[in-house]
């Protein structure tokens, strides 16, 4: 297993920039996801990693080996990388069997029969398809078939695994049984896995860490719980979970904390800039009060099994989410109690 590093990658496809000066290190055994909207460059990023890709700049190192440099025109080509890859598409020969599509790989490398059989045997394990051996592709469903890409990954002992939306084929309920097969994957080999998704639920159930791309750069690397209550900008925290921006005006920094004015009312704020702007509201920051200081109008009621989801208006005008035990109707006025909310520099 091995750390992954990219130093100032770029790449350009004709006059478009799909990655621009990307400085990043996935650590060795960590499970990280990259995570951001259509077009951002995520599959691009996986691409470069596996070697399918060459970058317009930088340089990529997988443990201590350079393995890509513009520079000096480096690209060691992806079958001599020592990289697993899972794709949405299952990329399983049709005509070989489950045990044979598994070993495949170790064919290619000329094992001798008695170390293929224990190596396919403990890939098969790992991924829970022991009685599915003899079965072709064809004779099983979406979650099994995507288990036998993880197991063929897994016999060739790679140093990193990259997954390109593997799930993305798979209905919701398999989605989420499939989730554990991947964590557990990940527990079993502590290999170093990146995983490129659009589904942030899907990221922060599995991942270490995520890093949130947009335009072709990485705006924030860090763990799922970090990301959502410290956002450190404005598309982190629209990104990430339910709730809301807000500006903030005269921040205050002294021994006993920050506080600000937003909302129309003085309150504590969680920050770490001298300079905070906007603060991101989560649901739990409002809590509904009669003797609250802010005052909201209901707009709009989204039952969530068990809890309910208000889309409210303040009283100054902005938009926010929080969440009630109880369903209340479009119209009624409410008070909300605030409780200290992350706050972050504008830019
Ligand atoms: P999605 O979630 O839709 O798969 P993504 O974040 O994986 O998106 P990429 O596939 O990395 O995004 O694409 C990043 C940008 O680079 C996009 O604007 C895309 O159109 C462009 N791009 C990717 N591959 C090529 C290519 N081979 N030729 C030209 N442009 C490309």
């Amino acid at each position: 297993m091995a750390e992954l590093t990219l130093t100032d990658i770029a790449k350009h496809f004709g006059d478009a920039a799909a990655l621009k000066s990307v400085t990043t290190t996935m650590r060795d055994g960590e499970f990280l996801a990259l995570l951001g909207p259509s077009g951002c460059g995520k599959s691009t990023l996986l691409r470069l990693l596996a070697g399918f890709e060459h970058p317009t700049k930088g340089s990529i190192r997988i443990g201590d080996r350079e393995v890509a440099n513009a520079a000096s025109r480096l690209n060691v080509p992806p079958e001599d990388r020592n990289i697993g890859f899972v794709f949405q598409s299952y990329a399983l020969w049709p005509h070989m069997n489950v045990r044979r599509n598994v070993g495949y790989p170790l064919e290619i490398r000329r094992l001798s029969k008695a170390e293929r059989e224990a190596r396919i045997d403990a890939a098969l394990a790992a991924t829970e398809l022991e009685p599915y051996g003899d079965r072709m592709p064809s004779d099983l469903s979406g979650g099994q078939r995507q288990r036998v890409a993880l197991a063929r990954c897994l016999v060739s002992d790679p140093t990193a695994v990259l997954l390109d939306e593997p799930l993305a084929n798979l209905d919701v309920a398999l989605r989420a049984s499939m989730q554990a097969v991947f964590s557990d994957f990940h527990r079993r080999t502590m290999a170093t896995m990146v995983y490129v998704t659009h589904d942030q639920a899907e990221a922060m159930a599995m991942a270490d860490r995520i890093a949130v791309m947009n335009n072709g750069v990485i705006v924030q690397l860090d763990t799922p719980e970090a990301l959502y209550a410290r956002p450190r900008s404005r598309f982190v925290a629209e990104f990430i979970g339910e709730g809301a921006v807000v500006p903030l005006t005269g921040a205050i920094q002294s021994d006993t904390g920050a506080e600000a004015t937003l909302l129309g009312t003085r309150l504590k704020v969680e920050t770490d800039t001298a300079q905070p702007a906007l603060a991101c509201l989560r649901p739990e920051n409002l809590t509904i009060a009669e003797t609250g200081d802010i005052r909201a109008r209901v707009e709009r009621v989204t039952y969530l099994g068990g809890r309910y989801r208000l889309n409210l208006t303040a009283a100054s005008g902005e938009a926010l989410v929080t969440q009630s035990a109880t369903r209340l109707t479009p119209g009624d006025q409410i008070g909300l109690a605030l409780s200290a909310p992350w706050a972050f520099a504008a830019a």
